[in-house]
C-alpha cells in the first residue's frame, strides 16, 4: 500500500553519486542506480496531485504519478509498458533532462521544500530494469501496413519518430552517416552522463520493434536524396545543429583553440576505439584549460578536460551564475571535480604567437534582460586581464547548418537556417514538401533531448495522418 505521509517520513535522495576523486579519473557515468527498495521508497513520496505539473512541464507529458505509484508497488514491468506511451528513450531522458529546470522543478513537494520526487532517477531506473531482464516491447498487436518511411538522422529526434512509426505497423529505414545510433546523446555527450552501451541496448529495442539502421551512409554524398524521396511514401528530417558559433575575436585560429564539438566527439570516440576521423582526439593531460561558455556543452568540456588530466580547468562565462543556461545539478558536478568558474568575463583576444599563451578577458556587469529574458552581460571599459592558459574549448552553441540538396526539394528556411515546420500545421511538422517532415534541433535551434523526442513524435503522427495510417 502507497504511504501516504512517506514524503514526511523519508527525504529526497538521488542514486548515489561516485566521489569527486573517483570521478576525475575514468569516464564511468557518476551516478549509480537504484536499488529496488530505494526506487519503491522515493516513488512513494509522490502526493499524486490531483492535477500534476509535473507532466505539464515534461514536454513529452508523461504520465509521471502513475509510473511513480506502479514503481512504489514494485510493478517495473507495467511502469515500463506506461513510460513507453509518451516516451521512446526515458532512460536517456532519466540521466540527462535538466529535471532542475523541468520536471522536478514543478514538483509540487520541490515547492513546498520537502525536495523534489526524484523523478529522472526513476524513470531512468525502470527501463534500466526491465532492460536488463530482457524486456522488449510486445509488437504482437501491430498490424503491418504497406507505407514506409525513410528517416535522416539516428539522433533522438529521428529515433522517436521511428518508434512511433513501427508502433503504427509503418516500415521505418533510418539513416546515418555515423557508425551508431543516437547523434549527440552517442558522438556528443559524454559517457560520464550517459554511457555508451546503454545507447546499444536500445538499438538492440529498436531492432527488435523492426526498425531498420543504415549506418555510416550520409544521405547527399553516399545516397542521393533523390533516391530515397522517390522511394519511400514519406521522410523525416532529423540531422541536428552542427555549425559551431564562433566568437570572432582575435587569435580563435590559434593552434590549441579547440571547438568544442570536436573535442568531445574526438574523445568518445577514442575512449570508444572508433576511427579518430574527421575529429583528432585531443588531450589536455597537464595542461591549462579554459573553456569558454556556460551551456551544458561547455560543462562536458570541462569535466572531459578534468578526466583527461588537465592541471587546471577553468569556465569562463559572460554572465553572472544565476543566468546561466545549463543545468544546476551539471555545474554543480562540475564544481565538485574541481572545475574553476570565472564569471563576468568575456574573452577579448586568444593571446600568442604560434600556440595559446593566454586569454585576454574584460569584466562584464548584468544589464536589462534580453528579448529572451535573460540579463546582458555589459563590459566595464577599462577592465581587461589575462588569464594564462594552454588550450581554449569554444562552446558558444550551434547553429543550423542544412545541405545544399534542401533547396531543389522547397523545403525552407528561415532566418536562422532552421527548418520551417511548426506543431500547429495540418500535419504537424511537415516542412514546406508536404512528404517531408522534420524535427529536433534542426527545426528548434539547438535544445534538449526530450524536446526533440517531444516534436518528432508529433511529427510521426503528422506522418501517420498525411498517409492516412
Ligand atoms: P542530433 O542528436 O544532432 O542527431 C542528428 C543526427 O543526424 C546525427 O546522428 C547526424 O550524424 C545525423 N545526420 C546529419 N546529417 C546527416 C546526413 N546528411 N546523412 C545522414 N545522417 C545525418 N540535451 C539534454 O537534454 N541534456 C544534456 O545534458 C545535453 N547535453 C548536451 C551536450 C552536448 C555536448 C551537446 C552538443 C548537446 C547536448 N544536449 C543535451 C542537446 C541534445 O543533445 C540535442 O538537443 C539533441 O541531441 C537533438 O537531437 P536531434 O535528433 O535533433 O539531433
Ligand atoms: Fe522529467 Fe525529462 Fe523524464 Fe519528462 S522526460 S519526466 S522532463 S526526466
Amino acid at each position: 500500500m502507497p504511504n501516504v505521509r512517506q514524503f514526511l517520513e523519508l527525504d529526497r535522495q538521488l542514486p548515489k553519486k561516485l566521489e569527486a576523486a573517483e570521478r576525475r579519473q575514468n569516464f564511468e557515468e557518476i551516478y549509480t542506480d537504484f536499488d529496488a527498495a530505494e526506487a519503491m521508497a522515493q516513488a512513494d513520496r509522490c502526493l499524486h496531485c490531483g492535477n500534476p505539473y509535473c507532466e505539464w512541464a515534461c514536454p513529452v507529458h508523461n504520465y509521471i504519478p502513475n509510473w511513480l505509484k506502479l514503481v512504489a508497488e514494485g510493478n517495473v514491468m507495467e511502469a515500463v509498458e506506461l513510460s513507453h506511451k509518451t516516451n521512446s528513450l526515458p532512460e536517456m531522458c532519466g540521466r540527462i533532462c535538466p529535471q532542475d529546470r523541468l520536471c522536478e522543478q514543478a514538483c509540487t513537494l520541490n515547492d513546498t521544500n520537502f525536495g523534489a520526487v526524484t523523478i529522472g532517477a526513476v524513470e531512468r531506473y525502470i527501463s534500466d530494469v526491465a532492460i536488463a531482464t530482457g524486456w522488449l516491447p510486445d509488437m504482437s498487436d501491430v498490424v503491418k501496413t504497406d507505407k514506409k518511411v525513410a528517416i535522416i538522422g539516428a539522433g533522438p529526434a529521428g529515433l522517436a519518430a521511428a518508434d512511433v512509426l513501427v508502433r503504427n505497423g509503418v516500415q521505418a529505414v533510418v539513416f546515418d552517416k555515423q557508425p551508431e545510433i543516437g547523434g549527440l546523446l552517442t558522438f556528443g555527450i559524454p559517457q560520464f552522463k550517459l554511457d555508451k552501451k546503454v545507447v546499444e541496448h536500445r538499438r538492440r529495442v529498436f531492432e527488435h520493434m523492426g526498425v531498420e539502421f543504415r549506418l555510416g551512409i550520409e544521405v547527399g554524398k553516399d545516397i542521393a536524396f533523390k533516391d530515397i524521396i522517390s522511394q519511400y511514401d514519406a521522410v523525416f528530417l532529423g540531422m541536428g545543429t552542427y555549425k559551431p558559433m564562433r566568437g570572432n575575436f582575435p587569435g580563435e585560429d590559434l593552434p590549441g583553440v579547440y571547438k568544442a564539438l570536436d573535442f568531445l566527439v574526438g574523445n568518445v570516440k577514442h575512449e570508444l576505439g572508433l576511427a579518430q576521423t574527421p575529429e583528432p582526439y585531443v588531450s589536455m593531460a597537464g595542461k591549462r584549460v579554459v573553456v569558454l561558455g556556460g551551456g551544458d556543452t561547455t560543462m562536458d568540456c570541462t569535466r572531459t578536460s578534468i578526466r583527461q588530466g588537465a592541471s587546471e580547468v577553468y569556465c569562463v562565462y559572460r554572465r553572472d551564475e544565476e543566468n546561466m543556461p545549463g543545468s544546476r545539478a551539471e555545474v554543480k558536478n562540475a564544481k565538485e571535480e574541481g572545475v574553476q568558474f570565472k564569471f563576468n568575463l568575456a574573452p577579448v583576444e586568444v593571446m600568442g604567437t604560434d600556440k595559446v599563451e593566454g586569454i585576454k578577458v574584460i569584466q562584464t556587469k548584468m544589464g536589462e534582460p534580453d528579448e529572451k529574458g535573460r540579463r546582458r552581460a555589459e563590459t566595464v571599459p577599462g577592465s581587461e586581464t589575462i588569464i594564462p592558459c594552454d588550450a581554449v574549448v569554444v562552446a558558444f552553441g550551434f547553429q543550423p547548418n542544412p545541405p545544399e540538396w534542401f533547396k531543389h526539394y522547397n523545403i525552407e528556411l528561415n532566418s536562422w537556417e532552421g527548418v520551417v515546420a511548426s506543431k500547429d500545421s495540418l500535419y504537424p511538422f511537415q516542412t514546406t514538401n508536404p512528404k517531408v517532415f522534420a524535427g529536433g534541433d534542426m527545426v528548434r535551434g539547438s535544445s534538449l533531448v526530450v524536446h526533440a523526442i517531444a516534436e518528432a513524435r508529433d511529427a510521426a503522427e503528422g506522418i501517420l495522418d498525411y498517409l492516412e495510417v
